[in-house]
């Protein structure tokens, strides 16, 4: 059953109960009150009866005249003056047992059969005792109530179609800004990834689902063009140096002259070495993408972890002027010692300060450490030839360089893999730059690790 199906359902079904139960308490609460009137016009005359009839007295004939005079004869009022010595009766019909005890108690009792009404009392003349019982029929009382029945059963089936209706426009005006989502969502396939659904003004929870959508839609069109670039990309950079190599080996098959072979084999180690380096990188980036439960995790003192990769970078770039500044540190020792996979975080550190140290051409490079509340941040300043704000953006894409890096080597690798590790972390990467005058690039670690 479809979602407007079963609202238009509940609001009937809600409705229903809601008027029964209003209908009941306005039709029990009639019924209680509705005859009371009456009741005190028979008990008056039940009253009266018994003083005219029971009582000799000088002011009876006054209160006969008064009553014939003045009180209005009721519809098929009957009086009953009875023995109540006598066990048997005599009633126009049997009166149920209840009713004669309440009179034996000496209160007024009351009784009703559809419209015709009972009231009677006990009353004591001298040595004897009498029981006075006045009976009427009522038939507007009746009727009133005959006619709030139908109103009421009317009014219920009238507003239980209405709460049909009206529940069934309004579940389908309240989901239609749905369907169209649905609709839209359908008509969108990998070919036309570019298509976003249309976004009303406003904060309702429609308007957030079509934003949630259009976010992910960015997301896996970003992606998808990420994955198509790094394909072309990683085909690119692994053929030119197959092409250079074979084109070598067949100058090298056509030429003699063994200083030119020499030569070639040279170029071709070289293109060989340059082919591993990628693999390698290659193979890396692809294992940092897996969820690290199987690597080593330990206790790591992040400041200790920073001179030893002071200490590799540089031997790789022996010029390099690495500073790492303490100012910050927390008093707390422990706050330093992080749950990581030294390793992977190793890399990723030093891929970020050989890179200050590249791009810089050997100038200062400042790392500061520092720790808040939830986390440790370790940022890496240079003051190099910084990142052109286009680029920005792709430098975390595999194989991306900057468009002003041509006079250095690199592959593209090294960012896209530090990213991946930081996150394996749950941290995150943070980068400012400003082309020409330098980098800032700071990795954000949480002091609790998932591990
Ligand atoms: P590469 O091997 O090219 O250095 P990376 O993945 O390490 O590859 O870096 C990707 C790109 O990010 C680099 O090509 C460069 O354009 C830019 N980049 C990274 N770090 C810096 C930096 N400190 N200064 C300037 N550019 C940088």
């Amino acid at each position: 059953m479809d979602i407007a199906k079963k609202i238009t359902l509940l609001f009937a079904i809600l409705s229903a109960v809601i008027i029964s139960l209003l209908s009941g308490f306005v039709w029990y609460f009639s019924n209680e009150f509705a005859f009371e009137d009456f009741y005190k016009r028979l008990e008056a005359r039940v009253n009266i009866a018994a003083q005219i009839k029971l009582y000799e007295d000088d002011n009876n004939s006054v209160v006969a005249q008064m009553r014939n005079q003045y009180l209005e004869r009721l519809p098929s009022e009957q009086e009953f003056i009875l023995d109540a010595s006598q066990t048997e009766n005599k009633v126009d019909r049997e009166l149920p047992k209840s009713f004669y005890d309440k009179i034996n108690t000496g209160s007024m009792a009351r009784y009703r059969v559809e419209n015709h009404f009972y009231a009677g009392k006990f009353f004591r003349n001298g040595p004897k005792g009498y029981i006075v019982i006045v009976s009427a029929n009522d038939p507007f009382g009746f009727r009133e109530l005959r006619d709030l029945q139908k109103i009421l059963i009317i009014g219920f089936f009238l507003s239980v179609f209405l709460s049909f209706v009206v529940g069934w426009r309004f579940s389908n005006y309240m989901l239609m800004p749905l369907r169209n989502v649905i609709k839209s969502v359908k008509k969108i396939k990998a070919e036309n990834l570019h298509m976003r659904l249309d976004v009303k003004k406003g904060t309702d929870e429609m308007s957030q689902l079509a934003q949630t959508f259009n976010n992910m839609l960015n997301r896996l069109e970003t992606a998808f063009e990420t994955q198509n670039n790094f394909i072309s990309n990683a085909s690119h950079e692994l053929r030119t140096p197959l092409t250079i190599i074979s084109g070598e080996v067949e100058l090298a098959l056509k030429n003699g002259d063994a200083q030119k072979q020499h030569l070639a084999l040279a170029k071709i180690k070289d293109e060989a070495e340059r082919l591993e380096h990628i693999l390698t990188s290659l193979l890396g980036l692809a294992q940092s993408g897996f969820n690290g439960k199987n690597q080593p995790w330990e206790l790591v003192r992040m400041d200790e972890l920073l001179w030893e990769i002071k200490a590799s970078v540089n031997q790789v770039h022996p010029e390099s002027k690495i500073e790492i500044d303490f100012s910050k540190l927390p008093d707390d020792d422990e706050l330093l010692s992080l749950k990581i996979n030294k390793n992977l975080i190793k890399l990723a550190l030093t891929n970020i300060v050989s890179n200050a140290c590249k791009y810089s051409n050997d100038k200062l490079v400042n790392i500061a450490i520092e720790t808040s509340a939830n986390s440790l941040s370790i940022a890496v300043t240079d003051q190099g030839i910084g990142i052109p704000q286009t680029d920005i953006q792709h430098i975390f894409e595999p194989f991306y360089r900057a468009s002003n890096t041509n006079s250095f080597k690199g592959y593209g690798i090294g960012l896209p893999l530090s990213l991946n590790i930081i996150r394996l972390h749950r941290g995150s990467i943070a980068i400012k730059s400003q082309e020409g005058i330098g980098t800032e690039i700071k990795v954000l670690l949480p002091l609790t690790s998932i591990y």
